[in-house]
């Protein structure tokens, strides 16, 4: 039995960050997959995900060049184009990881890992062999999978995101159930290319627990956008209808599609790792529990990313798995700040935050005065498009902090990386007032918001 310092289990974001980090802390690494190195961001998430938001992008460019001066005559999409060469380009990645982990002397080994102790596994490889590895620790990083079947009848003709990523066609009909970051993100996408798109949502409003203001704002641009939706619905049952599918809501409401495409959300990927044998109990969301340093109950094995269900991004997953190698081979113990997380929802338009949503700033910041912008962009003056931008600051009264940023509108999303470092610097609104704003541009606003909207507890 080959021995290692390191066996990391799960070539994604975080596995890879950790075992690259390792290796070069000099610790002997293995890290095995079973499906394709990158993991969900680079094979079927983040990256295919956001070319494809490009792609739907363009619709909405070629109809506001016309205010611009621009005739763009018979504008046609292919999807098998941006197909292949979105495959391509994911292929192109998936060879840079392997080669980065190759170059950094990782051992890569292919196939399904299952834990047979805390030192030790096994790996079933594609072709039915079998081999075992010990190794001083070991990295759990497989990451999230989608919520799998449930009670909904037909439930198996739906789609989730895996499968949105193999569509053969652009279907012409979709209907979309879900409110979250998957579901928003692929109507959106969709909808830009030319698809007819339902969201079918079962509270009353999209993305629960976002600031209140980002939910209501960003619903009525993607209504805007052509995107019907189905508040306070759920899907009652799915069934095949001539050359189509048809779902059917609990209101009655029958919708035809030639897709039904559900993100009903994620959970931990942990099916058959064998970690009740080796003394790891699951939390009630089925995810590993791990100290701060991402240490499981059994000392010898930590686990990173998804899997842990802490904050469930892909730079999230990156800093644990670097922080896990800093602490057990680089001699640094560092544990990950799991505060003041940016993150942006690549809708069309996309939305950007980053601190405390309104709700739970008041919570904690009860004189807190609420600082927002709704405006239409330069671009619309020409164009004629209706969408609006919002940007909101929300500024601790007593210390004059800024505790939260939330944007809807375009590049909202570059904006929160940005504001993330001043909030990181603990920044003041007296500080952004005192910032030069770069003219005309959509982010000015942030300096130049002068009186607040709402005052609480004033
Ligand atoms: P989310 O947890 O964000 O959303 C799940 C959605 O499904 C919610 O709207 C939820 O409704 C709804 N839902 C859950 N169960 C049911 C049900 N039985 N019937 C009807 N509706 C249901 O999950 P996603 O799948 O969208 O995304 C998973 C994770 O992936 C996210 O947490 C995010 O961290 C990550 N991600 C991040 C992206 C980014 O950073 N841009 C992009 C894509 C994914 P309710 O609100 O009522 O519970």
């Amino acid at each position: 039995m080959s021995h290692f310092d390191l066996l990391v289990v799960g070539g994604g974001s975080g596995g890879v960050r950790a075992a690259r980090i390792a290796t070069s802390h000099g610790a002997r690494v293995a890290l095995i997959e079973e499906y394709r190195l990158g993991g969900t961001c680079v094979i079927r998430g983040c990256v295919p995900k956001k070319l494809m938001v490009y792609a739907s992008r363009f619709a909405q460019e070629f109809e506001e060049a016309a205010g611009f001066g621009w005739t763009v005559e018979s504008a046609r999409f292919d999807w098998a184009i941006l197909k292949g060469r979105r495959d391509a380009e994911v292929a192109r990645l998936e060879g840079v990881y392997r080669s980065n982990l190759v170059d950094a002397g990782v051992h890569i080994f292919e196939g399904r890992a299952r834990l047979t102790g805390p030192n030790a596994i096994t790996i079933a490889a594609t072709d039915g062999s079998k081999q075992s590895l010990s190794g001083t620790h070991i990295l759990i990083a497989t990451g999230a999978i989608p919520t799998g079947a449930d009670a909904t009848f037909g439930h198996e003709l739906s789609i989730n995101s895996n499968g949105f990523f193999e569509l053969p066609n652009l279907p012409r009909r979709v209907v979309v159930q879900g409110a979250g970051y998957i579901a928003l993100e692929l109507a959106c996408v969709l909808r830009g290319l030319g698809s007819q798109v339902d969201v079918v949502v079962r509270g009353d409003q999209i993305l629960r627990g976002f600031d209140a203001d980002v939910r209501q704002h960003l619903a009525a641009e993607m209504r805007l956008g052509g995107i019907e939706f189905h508040f306070g619905r759920t899907i009652k049952s799915i069934a095949r209808a001539d050359t189509a599918l048809r779902a059917e809501l609990d209101n009655g409401l029958q919708l035809d599609a030639d897709c039904v495409l559900r993100a009903l959300g994620r959970k931990p990927n942990t099916t058959g790792l064998g970690l009740e044998a080796v003394g790891i109990t699951l939390d009630a969301q089925g995810a590993i529990p791990v100290d701060r340093f991402s240490q499981t109950s059994v000392a010898s094995i930590y686990a990173v990313g998804d899997v842990t269900n802490r904050v469930n991004l892909t730079p999230m997953a990156i800093r644990e798995g670097h922080a896990f190698a800093d602490t057990v081979f680089g001699g640094t113990a560092r544990a990950v700040d799991h505060a003041l997380v940016p993150s942006a929802v690549f809708t069309t338009p996309e939305a950007g935050v980053v601190g405390l949503t309104e709700q739970q700033a008041l919570e904690q910041y009860p004189r807190l005065d609420v600082y927002r912008s709704v405006f239409r962009p330069m671009k619309a003056t020409l164009s004629g498009h209706p969408g609006k931008v919002l940007l909101k600051l929300l500024v601790d009264r007593d210390t004059d902090r800024i505790v939260g940023f939330h944007g809807v509108g375009p590049d909202t999303g570059e904006m929160a990386q940005l504001v993330a470092v001043a909030l990181g610097l603990r920044a003041t609104k007296r500080a952004f007032d005192a910032t030069l704003a770069v003219h005309p541009t959509a982010a000015e606003e942030l300096v130049t918001m002068r009186t607040p909207a709402v005052r609480h507890n004033l």
